[in-house]
């Protein structure tokens, strides 16, 4: 069996998380990454991938049309905050990387924007091309003829946990960011008090689906690692708690209000960056 390597700081000094029935979670001791361990290999996610990922993916609450609405007025009050020159540009361009069937895509043009996604499986990618004529392609951004330098913002929802390689693609998004433009990614938060609480039956434990976890620190080391030099790194809510929705009501009020406090102490569930070019 090969040895541990992380995938962001390549260091070896590990420790371990959570035994899990098919492998285990190693806790990178410098940078704080968790992976799971055996890596999978490039075959075996494609394999994983094209056995209809999204036809699950398009029926879960994810992939609403009203959820995309919600993520795209989440993003424009992030955007009036950190870059509110993009907001009244004429022109804006957007690139959604893992844009999956294209729900907020739609969403992004239908707001004025000209808008860009890749996908990797070819039944979303097709899906996405019927919501957003023809601009959606399917592939790695690390391997797609895509312009650099040229688009304003780049977005990421819940696809760096997924990756073999997430510098590699984070580094690819500085390049195709135009000079000004901004990076928004979003992923499960392994240091969120539901991670901690719940230990290896924490929902987003899915392995090889999500290969690689980050916390706050651990994502801005990975930024870091990148190009990023400016970026601002915070947890959030989730917008949907399913794992409380048929609690009684009194025990769901409450967990529903310790879920809105915990991110102000960076316990949030999801971790979102913000990570300028400038
Ligand atoms: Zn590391």
């Amino acid at each position: 069996m090969s040895s541990f390597n992380c995938a962001v700081c390549h260091g070896d000094n590990h420790k371990l998380l959570h035994s899990l029935e098919d492998g285990t979670l190693l806790s990178c001791q410098f940078c704080g990454v968790v992976a799971f361990f055996p890596r999978p290999t490039c075959e075996e996610l494609k394999a994983f991938y094209d056995g209809g990922y999204h036809d699950t993916f398009s029926k879960s609450v994810m992939a609403e049309s009203i959820f995309a609405q919600h993520r795209y007025q989440a993003l424009v009050k992030k955007m009036h905050c950190y870059a509110p020159d993009l907001m009244t540009k004429k022109k804006r361009t957007l690139l959604d990387v893992g844009c999956g069937t294209g729900d907020f895509l739609q969403v992004v043009q239908q707001a004025g924007w000209h808008v860009t996604g890749t996908e990797l499986a070819l039944d979303a990618v097709n899906r996405a091309n019927q919501k957003v004529s023809g601009n959606v392609f399917q592939g790695d951004i690390t391997d797609l003829a895509l312009p650099c330098c040229s688009y304003d913002l780049v977005t990421s929802y819940h696809v760096i946990e997924h990756l073999l390689e997430p510098i590699a693609q984070l580094r690819r998004c500085y390049e195709l960011l135009a000079s000004g433009g901004l990076l928004f990614l979003e992923t499960p938060n392994i240091g969120s008090l539901g991670a901690r609480l719940r230990g290896k039956r924490w929902s987003h434990i899915i392995p090889p689906e999500h290969i690689i976890y980050f916390s706050p620190f651990s994502l801005k080391y990975a930024l870091n690692q990148a190009g990023f030099e400016h970026f601002v790194v915070y947890t959030t809510a989730p917008q949907v708690i399913e794992s409380t929705a048929h609690w009684p009501f009194p025990l769901k009020k409450m967990a529903d209000f310790i879920y809105q406090i915990v991110p102000h102490i960076g316990l949030g569930a999801a971790v979102q960056a913000i990570a300028f070019k400038p």
